[in-house]
């Protein structure tokens, strides 16, 4: 059964793999942030409340977060398995996470940390907000989304390899060395 968590700096290639991965193992990728996206641009009353705070860079407020993951992990794609990119990015989100998988008793496999080097991680985030325009990806706000990142989300990173649930892969390699890495660790 896939069920994993990608951690992992803005921009570390977290969507990337866990796009590969979901269609090689046919699982939904659950993208927190595809899904806020998609709010904002179907102007919902999510989308409406979480732009502000996508736009500085800034994490959501949990209240808006944890219904929705708890609302798709409950959909008839998710039983089966996910991957989740995008959460938990703090540690209450984690502990809701906890206690939400062992309501629904669906343990996970791993967390997959994406490793890669803040110069690479800026260099990467001006070049996507170039290409795609994401309005996030403007380079003061990329430097916020990075100091938010290692505030709230990095701590993860003890949190889980505390428990011996962490996996460590190098993000900072071509795409297909980094899915070669990925197949050594996770069951595909
Ligand atoms: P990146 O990993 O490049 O920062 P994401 O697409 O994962 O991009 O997230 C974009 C934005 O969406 C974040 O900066 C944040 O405002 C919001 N967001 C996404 N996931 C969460 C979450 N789990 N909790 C709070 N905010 C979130």
């Amino acid at each position: 059964m896939t069920r994993l968590i990608f951690l992992g700096p803005p921009g570390a290639g977290k969507g990337t793999q866990a796009d590969n991965l979901s269609r090689n193992c046919d699982v939904p990728h659950i993208s927190t942030g595809d899904i806020l996206r998609a709010a904002v641009a179907n102007a919902t009353e999510l989308g409406k409340k979480a732009q502000f705070y996508m736009d500085a860079g800034e994490l959501v407020p949990d209240e808006l977060i944890l219904n929705l993951i708890r609302e798709r992990l409950a959909e008839e794609d998710a039983l089966a398995g996910w991957i989740l990119d995008g959460f938990p990015r703090n540690v209450e989100q984690a502990t809701f996470l906890d206690e939400l998988l062992k309501e629904i008793n669906q343990p996970f496999e791993c967390v997959v940390n994406l490793e890669v080097p803040d110069e690479v991680i800026i260099s990467r985030l001006v070049n996507r907000g170039k290409e795609e325009g994401r309005s996030d990806d403007t380079e003061s706000t990329i430097r916020h989304r990075l100091e938010v990142y290692r505030e709230r989300t990095e701590p993860l990173i003890d949190f889980y390899r505390s428990r011996q649930q962490l996996v460590s892969i190098d993000g900072n390699q071509p795409i297909e060395d980094v899915n070669e890495d990925l197949a050594k660790v996770v069951q595909v």
